[in-house]
This record gives C-alpha cells, structure tokens and sequence, in this order.
C-alpha cells in the first residue's frame, strides 16, 4: 500500500498545467490571469468631490464656527457626470455631489451637513483643510501601472479591476473539462426505471457538481457496462477531455472490468492507497489523457475526488493552493480506528467562540450518501491512530465555508 502524499505526488508530477485563452470578462471569474495587467487611464480619471456638499476655498473658511458661520455666494450647482462651468472664487461656493470633478478654484469640499443653504448663499459652520474630502486623479491607480499580474486569482475585485481599466476581454487559464464515466450492469441513470437489482447513477451526479465546484466544466459519459468492449468505447469517448474519471470498477470483484481495460489502453498505476474510504485507486495516462479511476461507493468516490482530482483540476486551473483548508477541531466524541490507514470521516464541525467543534456526520459506511450529505468536513485521522478521545484535537478539512 502506498501513502495518500506518494499517490498524490505521482499524479500531480503527471497532470499539466493548461493553457490560457482570451475570454470575456464575466468567463473570467475564479480563473488564474494569465498576463500581466496595465491601466490605460488614472483611476479616478479627474479630481473628484468624495461628499455631498459645497466646493470652496480652505482659506475662506479657516475661521468659520457654528456660532459665527462664514457665508458664502452659491455660484453654481454640479451634479456627477457634469463638469461646472464657473470658478471657485474668494467669498464663493458650488453646490456638488460625490464624484462630480472638483471645480476649478476650489480646494476642498465642505460636507452638506455643516452647512446651511440659504437661497444663493451657504453658511458654513465648520471649518475645512485644502485638500479635505477631495479624491485626486491617480490616487486608486496610475496610468501604466501594472494592476494585476500573471497568477492572480480573478474574484470580484478583480473583475471590478478589470473593468475599471477597460478590458472587456482578458487572457486566463482555461477551464478544464472533466469526462466522466459510471461503470457497472447495475447502475441505471435518473430517466430509467429502477428494476430489481438496479441502483441509480448518483456517482455521475455527486461528481459532475464537485467538478463544478472545483472550477471545471464536466462531461457527463454515461454509463457503461461491466463489458470489456463497452468500457474500451465510452472511455474511448473521453479521451478528448482534459481528465477522465471513472468511478466503480476498481476493486477485486470478478466483473470490475475498469481495471483490465485501463490496464490494456494505457499506463496505468493501480493503487491500495493507505486510506479508508477510498483504498482502490487506478491512475494512468490514456493518450496523454490523465485517468483517474475512482471506486463505485458514493462516498468513496467522493473523497477520492477530493483527496486526488479537486487538487488535479485546481493544478490544470493554475491554481497555487491545491488543498482545502484545513483547521484543528475539538471532537465531542471518542473515535476507534485500525492502526492501518488514514481515514477521512465525515464530520459536522462548528465554531464556537472561534473554536472548532467536530463529531460524526452518522454512520461511516462507504456506500452511504446521507451522512456526507450532512457533514461540513473530513476528519483526518493519521495511520498510526487507534482511538482519539472527546475533548483531543483532531484535523479537518473543510468542504464548504461553515456559514452555509
Ligand atoms: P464497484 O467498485 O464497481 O465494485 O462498486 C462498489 C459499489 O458502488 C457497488 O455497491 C456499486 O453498486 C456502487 N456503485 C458503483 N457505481 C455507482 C454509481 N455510479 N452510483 C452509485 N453507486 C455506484
Ligand atoms: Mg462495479
């Protein structure tokens, strides 16, 4: 048997990095960037009122109070989007909006609430400081400035970066697309009947939406029989992909044809990986295809994604970080383990007081759903543990963000 790391290792040491393309902005989200990105304009582009309130001179008004306000002639109104025509000269204001451009002559802009308007004229109340409540041109991002590089990860502000600078188009890795394929005579698809011995094709499912989850694109292969000649052609099927999967299959059972095929096309690596579920694991190239077989139980097929494909497809993607996050749980229980394999237990973590809480998510069985349907992470727990006690720490990986 081999370690989760060894077999993680090999893989990602076989799995490329793809190539990027130009593409709308909005295709661009959770991408990596794959060009360095400089601005063709200063952001803002003019000096802008940051308030509502009146554009004056500082010095007209350094010796403004409450009790006796400085008043001054209101020559002009400029609303955003609008450039005033007058200038701001001694003893006068404009009325401005939040982002109109600073008129000419002015200094500073003084809030609305410390002023009283009064026909033509404005009170002010308080003093201001050249410059106060003024967003100068350039301050956010000069012209030429490079704003993004190559590898940064495009999320909002990214995008809203991008915009700001103008591209409508930006050059990112690609999405991979991801195939993937069911094998077993058992296993039926969703528009079927489900006749005795039959089980539906959930696998196909739970994959497809982790593929998605992972930031690429599946395509769903269908499903194919425990037949040497059906696999070799719905594999056949997939090779266009950037990756295979396929789950079921793996293990020792007379008709887990998977193996053989895999075996048969291309250079394949079969694995007892030290880890539990999950132990069979086939990985190998088909045509330069990476094929990752993945076993049939609905969970096993999960957390082998998880352990070995989300860190392949975030690899392909250009991503950096490949793992999930990880943090130190308190767990409410005592568990018992072989001292033989890691085991990923499904596990409902909280966090209290900034403290993380884990306990089982029900029953562990590999081939249920219902209990990873209700866990927020795996608790990792090392090969050589036996037994960890309610109140001991134990690692767990995060699948999701806890506030959902
Ligand atoms: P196998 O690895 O082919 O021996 O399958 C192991 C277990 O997983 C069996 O009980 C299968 O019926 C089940 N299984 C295989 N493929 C799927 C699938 N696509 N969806 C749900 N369960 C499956
Ligand atoms: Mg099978």
């Amino acid at each position: 048997m081999i370690s989760v790391e060894e077999a993680l290792e090999t893989i990602l040491g076989k799995v490329p990095i793809l190539e990027a393309e130009e593409c709308d902005l909005l295709d661009a989200v959770d991408r990596v960037l794959a060009e360095d990105v400089v601005s063709d304009t200063d952001i803002p582009p003019f000096d802008n009122s940051a308030m509502d309130g009146y554009a004056v001179i500082a010095a007209d008004v350094s010796d403004t109070s409450e009790s006796e306000p400085v008043e001054l002639v209101v020559v002009e109104d400029v609303a955003a989007g609008y450039v005033a025509e007058a200038e701001v000269t001694p003893g006068t204001a404009i009325r401005i909006m939040t982002g109109a451009p600073m008129p000419r002559g002015a200094d500073s802009v003084v809030m609305v609430e410390y002023t009283q308007a009064n026909e033509d004229k404005v009170r002010v109340s308080r003093p201001v400081k050249a410059g106060e409540n003024v967003r100068y041109r350039g301050e956010d991002v000069s012209a030429k400035d490079t704003v993004l590089k190559s590898g940064d990860v495009l999320r909002a502000a990214q995008i809203g970066l991008l915009a700001a600078v103008g591209r409508a188009r930006v050059k990112a890795i690609r999405r991979p697309v991801i195939g993937i394929l069911s094998t077993g005579d058992e296993v039926v698809d969703l528009d079927a009947p489900l006749a005795p011995g039959k089980i539906r094709n959930s696998n196909s499912y739970s994959l497809a939406a982790q593929v998605i989850a992972a930031g690429a694109i599946p395509a769903r292969l269908g499903i194919a029989l425990d037949t040497e000649e059906d696999v070799v052609a719905k594999i056949g099927n997939g090779l266009e992909c950037d990756a295979l999967i396929t789950t079921g299959g793996v293990s020792v059972g007379d008709y887990d044809m998977v193996k053989i095929v895999l075996e048969r096309l291309g250079k394949m690596v079969f694995w007892k990986v030290a880890m539990r579920p999950g132990q069979p694991l086939a990985f190998g190239l088909i045509s330069g295809t990476p094929v990752f077989g993945l076993p049939g139980n609905p969970t096993s097929s999960m957390v082998s994604f998880e352990q070995f494909v989300r860190p392949s497809i975030r690899k392909m993607s250009g991503r950096t970080g490949l793992g999930r996050v990880e943090v130190e749980a308190i767990l409410e229980e005592d568990i018992k383990k072989k001292p033989d394999r890691r085991y990923f237990m499904r596990a409902v973590v909280e966090q209290r007081d900034g403290v993380y809480y884990a306990q089982l998510a029900g029953p562990q069985g590999s081939g249920m759903l219902r209990p990873i349907a209700s866990a927020d992470g795996l608790l990792v727990l090392p090969e050589d543990a036996t037994q960890i006690k309610a109140g001991e720490k134990a690692t767990v990986q995060l699948l999701h963000p806890l506030e959902d």
